[in-house]
């Protein structure tokens, strides 16, 4: 049988050609550490946690707890050996970091379908199952060449960011759906301010406190000249954010008349802010022109005083850093096959999903994929009900013009049958759903393949 290669011996690396030797076939896991080092990595251990030793909440009726429960049914390693070596950290899936990544070391060193290779791999190879999963941090000159096959456009070096917001929380007594001088379909939900809320916003914008960039992020600050953070713009002055992108002009109530009539003046607003959909279905909104370098715990407290957002639920907070990722839109499946060439597989932050887990889980996919094509089967599209569907689903069907990377959330599952207010029973049940579909999904797929070598 021919070899899969994985290139980049991450997250998301690890778990790819741990499932691709697990179904029989031979692996070669190329790493570049520690003869190239990336600005984050520190140690030349498998799956290093670059930053924090958490990969978020444990329950199963949050967004990352769904997500661990499904990779654990599906026998992922790297879900195994966080369990193995959790360490106490309240309601979060911590790990002792330095046990983890060493453990699986190990793991993959002993096993007797893969080859683990010490070096940087500089070219995408020509032909062969390959699967691309070099991170956030990709090495300048693979990044370059993976940019001549994808095109220019269809690479990003850099993720700035705006907050995105669950549909449902956004209070629309005051947030109106209209596009700017009425223009086309309506496409954004706006929040109205008068001129005391944008002061106080404004106050608060410039007095909240910012992240600190790491070292390597402050050289890369260059390429965020022309996306300023919204704070930023707020310190330029006290206008700054309305002539940019609060900008009220051509925006209005249709509730509250025409915005043509004079009689209307009074009531147009001071500024506005704009969420632009970013979802098919309408359930995710994110806010326009608001990259920010602010605090997570920041973020939230500020932008819940624009009027329309009291009570806002964030799925992914603003970032401004480096981070290359392809534009998985125009270029994957949800298989995680490239469609120009679907030998070549991709997987982790370099497609667009954020965070540990869902590194782990494009792993997943991405070496169970190429072991059924190594196997002559078909590969496997998960439910969009599971986490993990979604997830593929999402950064394969989102819109390619604003795509930026999704982590794991309930806003992406199609809705349930019938509407749940209580925000906890509601994820109960979008779990209910999603672990009996897998379970669907896994009997569905041994049944039809009871003689194939690989089953889920
Ligand atoms: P990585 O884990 O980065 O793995 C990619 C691997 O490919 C690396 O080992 C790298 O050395 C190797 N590689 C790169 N280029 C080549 C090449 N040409 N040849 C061979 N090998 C190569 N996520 C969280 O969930 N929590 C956090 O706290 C967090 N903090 C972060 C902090 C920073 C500074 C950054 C940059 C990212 C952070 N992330 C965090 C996101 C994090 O990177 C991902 O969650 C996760 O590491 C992605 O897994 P991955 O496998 O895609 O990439």
């Amino acid at each position: 049988t021919a070899k899969v290669q994985v290139i980049g011996g991450g997250l998301a690396g690890t778990e790819a050609a741990w499932q691709v030797a697990q179904a029989g076939i031979p692996v070669i896991l190329h790493e570049m550490r520690p003869i190239r080092t990336s600005p984050a990595h520190h140690s030349q251990e498998l799956a290093e946690l670059v930053c924090s030793n958490s990969f978020g909440a444990m329950s199963s009726d949050r967004a990352a707890g769904l997500l661990h429960e499904e990779l654990r049914r599906l026998n992922s390693i790297i879900i195994q050996t966080a369990d193995k070596h959790a360490v106490p950290a309240g309601g979060a899936l911590a790990v002792d970091r330095g046990v983890f990544s060493h453990q699986l070391t190990q793991t993959l060193q002993n096993h007797p379908l893969i080859e683990l290779r010490r070096s940087e791999v500089q070219e995408i190879p020509s032909d062969g199952i390959i699967i691309l999963a070099t991170g956030p941090l990709t090495s300048p000159v693979l990044a370059e060449k993976l940019q001549q096959l994808t095109g220019m456009a269809y690479m990003s070096f850099f993720d700035a960011a705006s907050p995105i917001i669950v549909g449902d929380s956004i209070n629309r007594d005051i947030a109106f759906l209209a596009s700017r001088y009425d223009k086309g379909e309506a496409a954004y939900l706006n929040c109205p301010l008068n001129p005391e809320q944008y002061l106080q916003f404004r106050d608060e914008l410039c007095r909240a406190e910012q992240a600190e960039l790491k070292e390597f992020e402050r050289e890369t600050a260059k390429f965020f000249e022309g996306c300023l953070p919204i704070e930023e713009l707020a310190q330029r002055g006290e206008d700054t954010m309305r002539y940019g992108p609060l900008k009220p002009v051509g925006l209005f109530d249709a509730r509250l008349g025409d915005f043509r009539d004079p009689e209307n003046k009074e009531k147009r607003p001071y500024a506005v802010v704009q969420l632009r959909q970013e979802d098919k279905q309408g359930k995710l909104w994110n806010m326009v022109g608001f990259q920010t370098n602010l605090r997570w715990g920041e973020q939230k407290r500020v932008f819940r005083f624009i009027p329309g957002l009291e009570n806002a639920e964030f799925v992914r907070m603003g970032v401004m850093h480096r981070n290359t990722f392809i534009n998985s839109p125009q270029l994957l499946d949800p298989t995680l096959q490239f469609k120009s060439r679907p030998t070549l597989l991709a997987a982790g932050q370099l497609i667009g999903t954020e965070g540990y887990t869902a590194a782990a889980a494009g792993g997943w996919l991405a070496g169970t994929n190429a072991a059924r094509i190594a196997l002559g089967l078909e590969p496997i599209t998960l439910p969009s009900t599971m986490m993990m569907g979604a997830l593929f689903e999402f950064i394969s069907s989102a819109s390619p013009k604003h795509f930026q990377p999704m982590p794991p959330n309930f806003g992406i599952l199609p809705d349930l049958p019938v509407r749940i207010r209580n925000k906890r029973e509601r994820y109960g049940k979008y779990r209910d759903r999603a672990l009996a579909d897998l379970n669907e999904c896994q009997t569905q797929l041994n049944n039809h393949q009871k003689n194939a070598v690989i089953l889920l």
